[in-house]
């Protein structure tokens, strides 16, 4: 269980959760005797999971999940990949309102009123037919649902790809930019899928697309499928691990010298947040933090250490990002 080649299983499930609290001490006692690392969100709409252990560790989970009574889940419902227990500093299990964090109550836009899932196959048809057409805009919009620092190192061809810091965000991003949407077919897609589940809703009760589609199970998913197909660039994952790539193209720059470069790293400064894409030669040259002036303030935090700052979510280099981007198109 302890020993031996490993894996990231990453899964939700919504369903009705009677007592989240008892499902939540079974998983933080089953992680453990797993010796399982990683974050597990349970809630009232279901459970969500990403954790990392041994391939034998793995496996005795996903049995243990399908067993469950609750959570009517298949053996495809896991996604996995190359990892184990190092990707995570720590297990953490927890009780919340949602499974994932979109900020509106699961009773006021509920799972139940998701898009129309499509597999792997039938989306992609989806996006050569998109592609084929050639102006995406006129009537099929193919919606990343993700994070900005998420999409900006991989992602399908031709999305539309919100500049959003995080998942809360979206539904703002949905309201603001709600004439984007209009009569339009709508193609969504995320990492694992979870995002889109409640994030269609969100956007199916805004009630102006003409229909809505998610692609179920998510980029991970897709890749296992096809590993050359639309989805170009790596899939950012929250862990340690940053990204899993699949093909070898590049899609994004070195935020110092503008070379080709993906490969994310934790900003210097100690307390900051921020990832950065500083590839080698810069980093040879000092370039370790997100933007210069986090760098110098890097620089004066090490001579001084008597102040103790707290984390910071965001640096000088955020505040130029709008919170909620406008991508409705300006006609003047
Ligand atoms: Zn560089
Ligand atoms: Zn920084
Ligand atoms: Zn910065």
């Amino acid at each position: 269980v302890k020993n031996g080649p490993g894996k990231v299983l990453l899964y939700y499930c919504y369903c009705e959760v009677d007592d989240p609290h008892a499902v939540c001490a079974w998983q933080e006692a089953l992680c453990e005797t797993l010796h399982l690392t990683g974050k597990v969100r349970v809630a009232a709409e279901g459970i969500n999971g990403t954790v990392g252990g041994t391939n034998v560790a793995t496996d005795l989970y996903i049995n243990a999940m399908l067993s469950h009574p609750f959570f009517k889940m298949e053996k495809e419902d896991f996604k996995t990949s190359d990892g184990g227990a190092e990707c995570f500093r720590h297990l953490k299990v927890g009780v919340f309102k949602e499974i994932v964090p979109m900020g509106v109550d699961p009773d006021v836009v509920s799972y139940q009123m998701a898009g129309v899932h499509l597999e792997p196959e039938e989306f992609h048809k989806e996006v050569e037919t998109v592609l084929a057409k050639g102006d995406l805009c006129s009537d099929t919009i193919l919606l990343d649902c993700r994070n900005f620092y998420e999409s900006k190192i991989g992602q399908f061809t031709q999305c539309l790809a919100p500049n959003i810091r995080k998942f809360s965000y979206f539904p703002d991003y949905v309201d603001q930019n709600l004439e984007l949407f209009r009569d339009k077919k709508v193609l969504m897609y995320c990492t694992g899928g979870i995002r889109c589940e409640r994030g269609s809703a969100y956007l199916r009760s805004k009630d102006v697309c003409k229909e809505i589609y998610q692609l179920k199970g998510g980029i991970h998913k897709y890749l296992e499928r096809f590993p050359e197909g639309f989805y170009r660039g790596k899939l950012f994952v929250f862990d340690e691990r940053y990204t899993i790539s699949s093909n070898d193209d590049i899609i994004s720059d070195c935020r110092y010298c503008g070379c080709p470069w993906d490969q994310y790293e934790l900003c210097s400064t100690r307390f900051c947040c921020q990832l950065v894409l500083s590839c080698p030669r810069c980093r040879q040259e000092g370039h370790t933090a997100c933007c210069p002036t986090c760098q110098s303030k890097g620089q004066a935090q090490s001579e001084t250490t008597s102040d103790t700052p707290h984390h910071k979510e965001e640096c000088e280099c955020t505040e130029t990002r709008a919170r909620i981007p406008q991508d409705i198109k300006q006609h003047d």
